[in-house]
Order: structure tokens, then C-alpha cells, then sequence
């Protein structure tokens, strides 16, 4: 059996991992779980940046363990890729969604449609019990709606309005199942599965 250990300790990302690398022999653990301590300062300027200081963490604490962190969050064009890593504290300490949003939608109250593009970014780096490293990015495009709508999801779901849903609904007017579908994350996982399969051959 392989451990992987996973540094987060959301039950929607762990399942939603767990269920997109269900390799034969992997099994998968939170740090809570495994009961390791590991907080990092995530203080890069970058996803991958923050994805790679919480995998390493997790690797180093986990006295080498394989380990799989992700970071994620939303770049708006017409306002130069803000949130961006800021997305979960956009608005200060403590993280607050609704904050956020509002927050989100006053930065774009003078801008129109043709201006609002935007995307969800998704990084995600594993490193292996060897220290190897496997890196893989996942977005999803659309651009920002005026209002919030739909009550699924989280975060700034329900004021994205993905392209692939042909812009009129929200991320949080969709299935779990139809978001996993298209997602960043979803993306950046179906992409790290190919690569750790084309690994093994
Ligand atoms: P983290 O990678 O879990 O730290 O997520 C960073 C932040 O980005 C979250 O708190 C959300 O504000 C935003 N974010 C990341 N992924 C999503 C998503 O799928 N939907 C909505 N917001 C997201």
C-alpha cells in the first residue's frame, strides 16, 4: 500500500482527489488523520510557489511520505490577475466568501462584459517518496457576473459564469459532478493522472 498524504484537511478536496487517483494500491490521508502538525507560511507569489511549500511540508513532516498539495484561486484580467493568490483572504483575516465576493463585485462595478474575463487556476504538486516532483495546472475560463447566484459550490462560484456552460450559468448553479467535470482542479488532476501513469511505464 502507498500512502499519499494529502496537505489539506477539506473533505471535498480529499474525495474529490481520492476519486480522481484511484491507483490501484494508493491510499490517501490528511494530516489530521496521520496526526502531523504542518502550517507553512504560504508566502510565495505564485500557485505552484504555495502548492510546492505545502507539498514539501507535508513530505518533510510526514518523514517522507508521498504528498500532494493544491492551491488554487481566481485571476481577473481587469484587475491584473487579482486575487490571485490572495483569493481566500481578499478581504482580510478571517477568510469570508460573501466578503469576498462583495468585495469583488465593488472592484468591478465600472467595468463592462467585454471586460470581464477571468479564470480559476489550479496548481497541484506531488512529490514522491524520493523527493521527485510532479506538477501539474488546471484552469477553467469565463468571466464575472454582476450578481451572485446559485447556492452550490463555494468561494467566488457564484459570481463566475465559466464559458463551457456558454456564460450563463454560474459555478454555483451547477452539479458537484458537472463542476468536477470542467474544472481547474478537476483539469489539473485529470492532467497529474496522466503523468503519474505515463511515470510508471
Ligand atoms: P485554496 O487553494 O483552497 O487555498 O483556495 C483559495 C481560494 O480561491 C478559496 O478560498 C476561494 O476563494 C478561491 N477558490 C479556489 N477554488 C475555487 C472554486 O472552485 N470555486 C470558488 N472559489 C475557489
Amino acid at each position: 500500500m502507498k500512502t499519499v498524504v494529502l496537505a489539506t484537511n477539506n473533505a471535498h478536496k480529499v474525495s474529490e482527489i481520492a476519486t480522481a487517483l484511484d491507483f490501484p494500491g494508493w491510499e490517501f490521508r490528511t494530516l489530521r488523520e496521520l496526526g502531523i502538525e504542518s502550517d507553512p507560511a504560504e508566502d510565495a507569489d505564485t500557485f505552484e510557489g504555495n502548492a510546492r511549500i505545502k507539498a514539501r511540508a507535508a513530505h518533510e513532516a510526514s518523514g517522507g511520505l508521498a504528498a500532494l498539495a493544491d492551491d488554487s484561486g481566481l485571476e481577473v484580467d481587469a484587475l491584473d490577475g487579482a486575487p490571485g493568490v490572495h483569493s481566500a483572504r481578499y478581504a482580510g483575516e478571517p477568510c469570508d466568501d460573501a466578503a469576498n465576493n462583495a468585495k469583488l463585485l465593488a472592484a468591478l462595478a465600472d467595468v463592462p462584459d467585454a471586460s470581464r474575463a477571468a479564470r480559476f487556476v489550479s496548481t497541484l504538486v506531488f512529490v514522491d517518496e524520493d523527493g521527485t516532483e510532479t506538477i501539474a495546472r488546471g484552469t477553467i475560463e469565463g468571466r464575472m457576473g454582476h450578481e451572485e447566484r446559485g447556492s452550490e459550490g463555494f468561494g467566488y462560484d457564484p459570481l463566475f459564469l465559466p464559458d463551457v456552460f456558454g456564460g450563463d450559468r454560474t459555478l454555483a448553479e451547477v452539479s458537484q459532478d458537472e463542476k468536477n467535470a470542467v474544472s481547474h482542479r478537476g483539469n489539473a488532476l485529470r492532467q497529474l493522472r496522466a503523468m503519474l501513469e505515463g511515470a510508471g511505464d
